[in-house]
């Protein structure tokens, strides 16, 4: 920090670190920009990290998760929400009218894997965790019941009343299946909803578009549910009116038929059956209204909420596994602990390839995307993106940093190169000081 603070660079290195708004990783980059005219070869302009602090440019990491960097993270909530709520409202692109197409917010939960300490509330009161008067023993010599009212932040919650007789390969093999079994609840939902209006699929796909944003929640049990936005528009999308028999009522039932239809299944494996997995009985449908119980803020804080947010929430880590690693001598949960350890076991089994569960251990098995879209639905992350690019370049214009040139008469020439990640402690302390941001754990060291 002393090095830093004396430094004669201190005031741009202070500079470039308001910049990244104070992400916990910036990007090191090395390189230049030079503006050419192109009617005489002139070079107009020329930037050149060489004299930046270092000899390198820091900018922000842009990651998803709150857990490497809460400010990054905290724009990809940002802009989600705005993606999410102007599908339910309009805006961004999207007609106001869009609010009055039928739309669900649905909660899709994972099966049970065996009994697990829960906190549950009713009418204000905590219930008792898992009480049970004739609770018999398990053959592990453990009973099965639980009587404590658990506090909220209480480490058992999510955990197996025995962890022995819990399936733990049932719950990493359906958060490997999960992707599939939501991409197959979305046909029989499209099925459904054909048969209802008494139409084929093909007779459906011209009347109809059925736009899905949805996210993925780890429970602290480790398994993933997925909430959903689920609207029904006409055949261009948010811009069309949906037909007049395509209601609340008629995309409620569908939701409900296909939501108990759909099955995947896990092959059998040495040791372990095939498994059907289904969704939980703990299906959540709700309309989406303006002045209702659900309002489409509510909705499209919560979707945004879960999309910075992975596995490491339940006590795993947020990084891959790496063969090094000492499974027994990580700092995390002992109910992750096995699950990672069930997710290595299977990885290694031939027939279960395809799911990659090494390589997801971390994720508990889970390899989806956190947040998705279809295509139809709102807005995209990219134009959100790109608006906001425009407006920094206009801010680094009228603050002297990029020359205002026409862009058809000059010849832009850009070279970058990776120089690293991170910040040292010293400078990690000194970047929560300028941005206001809160002070990171400091185990972090700058690479490069
Ligand atoms: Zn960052
Ligand atoms: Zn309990
Ligand atoms: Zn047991």
């Amino acid at each position: 920090m002393i090095s830093r603070l004396h430094d004669p660079h201190y005031a741009r290195w202070a500079s470039q670190i308001r910049r990244t708004g104070g992400c916990r990783q910036p990007i090191h980059l090395r390189g230049k920009v030079e503006h050419w005219d192109r009617a005489t070869g002139t070079l107009l302009h020329r930037y050149s990290t060489h004299r930046e602090p270092d000899g390198v440019l820091r900018v922000p990491c842009k990651t998803r998760r709150a857990s490497r960097c809460p400010t990054c993270a905290e724009t990809y909530r940002a802009d989600t929400y705005q993606l999410v709520r102007a599908g339910l409202v309009g805006g961004k692109g999207v007609p106001e009218t869009v609010s009055a197409h039928p739309c669900l917010f649905v909660t899709l939960t994972a099966p049970s894997f065996g009994t697990v300490h829960t906190r549950r509330e009713k009418n204000g009161k905590i219930l008792l965790c898992h009480a049970r008067r004739d609770a018999g023993m398990c053959p592990h010599g453990r009973v099965m019941s639980c009587t404590a009212r658990h506090g909220a932040d209480e480490p058992c919650l999510g955990e197996p009343l025995c962890p022995d007789c819990y399936d733990y390969a049932g719950s990493v093999l359906f958060n490997a299946l999960a992707p599939e079994l939501w991409r197959r609840f979305t046909e029989a939902l499209r099925r459904r909803i054909a048969k209802n209006a008494g139409l084929t699929l093909r007779e459906l796909r011209e009347q109809v578009v059925i736009s899905f944003a949805k996210v993925a929640e780890y429970q602290r049990r480790g398994v993933v549910h997925f909430h959903a936005v689920i609207r029904v528009d006409g055949p261009k999308g948010p811009i069309t009116a949906p037909p007049a028999w395509a209601t609340a009522d008629l995309l409620t039932d569908a939701v409900r038929h296909a939501a108990s239809a759909v099955t995947v299944t896990a092959p059998e494996v040495p040791g372990e059956p095939a498994r059907a997995f289904q969704w939980g009985t703990q299906l959540d449908v709700r309309p989406i209204t303006l002045h209702g119980d659900l309002t489409d803020q509510a909705v499209a804080g919560y979707i945004a909420k879960y999309a910075t947010k992975a596995a490491e929430c339940v006590g795993t880590l947020d990084r891959r596994i790496t063969s090094p690693d000492d499974l027994a001598a990580l700092p995390i949960r002992e109910h992750a602990r096995r699950l990672i350890a069930e997710c290595l076991r299977l990885g290694a089994l031939d027939e279960l390839t395809e799911f990659r569960l090494t390589a997801w251990a971390h994720m508990l098995g889970f390899r989806g995307h956190f947040s998705t879209k279809s295509r139809r639905y709102s807005t995209t992350l990219g134009k959100l993106r790109a608006a906001r690019t425009e407006h920094m370049r206009g801010e680094a214009i009228s603050t002297g940093r990029l020359p205002l040139f026409d862009e058809d008469t000059v010849l832009v020439i850009s070279h970058w190169e990776y120089a690293g990640q991170g910040l040292s402690i010293g400078d990690a302390l000194l970047a929560a000081a300028l941005t206001g941001n809160s002070v990171p754990p400091l185990s972090g060291e700058a690479h490069g």
